[in-house]
């Protein structure tokens, strides 16, 4: 079936830039995405301006990550913009993390959690490599249950996005297997990066936050800074909203460095697209634990495997 012209383009409202940047690859000309959250922003507590209020009122479809990324601020959003297109529940509102796999789901419910940014697990899952298809099959699913004459377009979108996502998650696993090999762990502010660690073979050994969202005091940091000399860990991973003041500390008691990652799309130099971040990202990680990225990336994937099952 041909796709049907639209007269007006469908208007996309995501809290991301990584959610903004899938739309797009997906959704191409036949439709125009406005982001609601700037890079270098902490997206568990992004300050709502009138500007988010006029965009929402007039979306025909909301993307968020959901799984409580987004809590302190979406759903007072929603409401105040006061648009049934795009309520919690309708075709217009779409989690595109919802039904991920996600990682440190509490167990039990305590005092403590009352306080904790990640309820329900980690929500970053826009830092995960497995997590950018994730999120795209929903946005595409989402563009279509609104917009179903576009089904075509946003297949065919989906389908090249995720051809250039096949070949960046092959020069990943060559960069993911050349870390693993190293048998090396991660020290980190805030848990951001938990998924990418582990899929990049990097066990978190310290975090300088006890709790995601509590701040460290001088005692847990004399921890942090033990076990990263113990482990030899030659890097604190960070973000741009953190408080760097303690990254720098840990850095200065232990001779590691600190090195700041985006958590969003946009948030470093040439990082327009959510691949371009992930590659970016993944190389300097690579690149803080001595990874000579560019031997990796020549060696056939599995390479090491091959050669140590060889005779
Ligand atoms: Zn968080």
């Amino acid at each position: 079936m041909e796709a049907q012209p639209r007269d007006e383009k469908l208007r996309v409202v995501a809290t991301l830039p990584d959610l903004a940047d899938l739309a797009r690859a997906i959704g191409g000309e036949r439709i125009e995405v406005e982001t609601l959250a700037r890079p270098g922003q902490n997206l568990h507590a992004v300050r709502v301006k009138p500007s988010h209020l006029v965009a929402l009122s007039k979306a025909d479809l909301f993307l968020q990550v959901g799984l409580s990324l987004e809590h302190a601020w979406v759903p007072g959003l929603i409401q105040t913009a006061r648009n049934r297109e795009v309520l919690p529940g309708t075709d217009g509102f779409v989690s595109a993390g919802e039904g991920f796999t996600m990682i440190e789901v509490p167990v039990t419910l305590d005092r403590g959690q009352a306080v904790d940014v990640h309820p329900l697990g980690n929500p970053h899952v826009n830092l995960s490599m497995n997590g950018g298809l994730h999120m795209a099959e929903r946005v595409r699913d989402g563009l279509i249950r609104v917009d179903p004459e576009g089904e075509t377009v946003y297949r065919a979108g989906f389908e090249t996005w995720k051809r250039r996502q096949d070949e960046a998650r092959l020069r990943w696993s060559k960069i993911a297997e050349a870390i693993a090999a190293q048998h090396r762990e991660a020290c980190l502010y805030h848990r951001e990066f938990d998924y990418l660690l582990g899929e990049l073979g990097l066990p978190i050994a310290a975090f300088l936050e006890p709790r995601p969202g509590l701040p460290p005091t001088p005692s847990h940091l004399a921890d942090v800074i033990e076990t990263v000399k113990t482990d030899r860990i030659p890097v604190v991973l960070t973000a741009p909203w953190s408080n760097n003041k303690n990254c720098a500390h840990v850095a200065r008691a232990t001779g590691a460095s600190v090195l700041e990652l985006p958590v969003m799309v946009g948030g470093g130099e040439g990082q327009m697209t959510w691949i371009d971040m992930m590659d970016r990202s993944i190389r300097l990680i690579a690149e803080a634990y001595g990874v000579d990225v560019e031997a990796a990336l020549a060696e056939p994937v599995g390479a090491d495997k091959q050669r140590a099952s060889r005779p």
